[in-house]
């Protein structure tokens, strides 16, 4: 059965998509079927693999018209054990469309169950906002990955996600566990970034990732090259650091 993966923030441009898609393409490296979902609206993720006009159907019309089964989202990538399910634009409408309703929060989960045997992780993208596509993330996954950025308001938000990750474990998902905390973009050269690495590992102990992310601008220039890092730049510092990344995530999870 499938292990469900959240990369979440509710901070725009910490690193969540760099990760979802370079941790879940690391993951398929190491052969483990894995399958990156796309739950940002932006569709960064998407993007990195699909052209705007191979995208046809997303989670929304999963989510909420149900007139489209989840296997039929599932698009193949050209890398082995490397599937994607899209997100699209209108995404957006799905908050709208989920807030009031009884099962809001759990169409997710409940659309994921099909999938659960077909993979072996599943690693979810979500948007820079605590709201129910989140929150559906959430409580579909096992475990939360929070990326966080190595600047001067590295920890600023972080309490409203820890207690969001404490509502959902009291009530609709008890299973859910923080699997570790990454510190992202990480300058070596500058003290700033050394000190802020020294009090994310006071607050978080150790829950904090043994891998670094460094600031390697390879990753940057990937997306736009519809590459991963390890396509794009197999010997740069980031291909290593996510490759690492994903070895302490399956002993993590195991
Ligand atoms: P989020 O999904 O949290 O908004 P992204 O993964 O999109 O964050 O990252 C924000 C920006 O920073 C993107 O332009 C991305 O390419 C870049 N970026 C992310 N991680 C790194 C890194 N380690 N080194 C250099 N640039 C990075
Ligand atoms: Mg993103």
């Amino acid at each position: 059965m499938a292990t469900v993966i959240a990369v979440a923030n509710q901070k725009g441009g910490v690193g969540k998509t760099t990760t979802a898609i370079n941790l879940a393409a690391a993951l398929a490296q190491r052969k483990k079927r894995t399958l990156l979902m796309d739950l940002d609206p932006q569709a960064n993720s998407t993007l990195t693999f699909f052209n705007p006009d191979e995208i046809t159907q997303s989670m929304y019309d999963v989510l909420v018209d149900h007139k489209v089964a989840i296997s039929e989202v599932v698009k193949p990538t050209r890398w082995a054990n490397l599937c994607v399910v899209p997100s699209k634009i209108a995404l957006a409408k799905l908050e709208a469309q989920l807030v009031g309703q009884f099962d809001g929060p759990f169409r997710l989960k409940d659309a994921l169950a099909p999938l659960k045997k077909e993979f072996d992780l599943i690693v979810i993208d979500t948007p820079p906002a605590l709201g129910i596509i989140t929150v559906n993330a959430l409580v579909a996954a096992s475990f939360l990955i929070i990326p966080i950025q190595a600047s001067f308001y590295a920890l600023e938000g972080t309490d409203d996600l820890l207690e969001t990750l404490e509502r959902i474990r009291a009530r609709p998902n008890p299973e859910l566990q923080l699997l570790g905390v990454l510190i992202t973009l990480y300058d070596k050269r500058t003290n700033l970034a050394r000190d802020i690495y020294r009090q994310v590992r006071q607050v978080f102990g150790d829950k904090v990732f043994k891998t670094v992310i460094g600031k390697n601008v390879r990753l940057e220039e990937s997306p736009a090259y519809k590459e991963t890092i390890f396509s794009f730049a197999p010997d740069s510092s980031g291909a290593l650091e996510y490759a690492n990344l994903a070895k302490e995530v399956l002993q993590r999870v195991s």
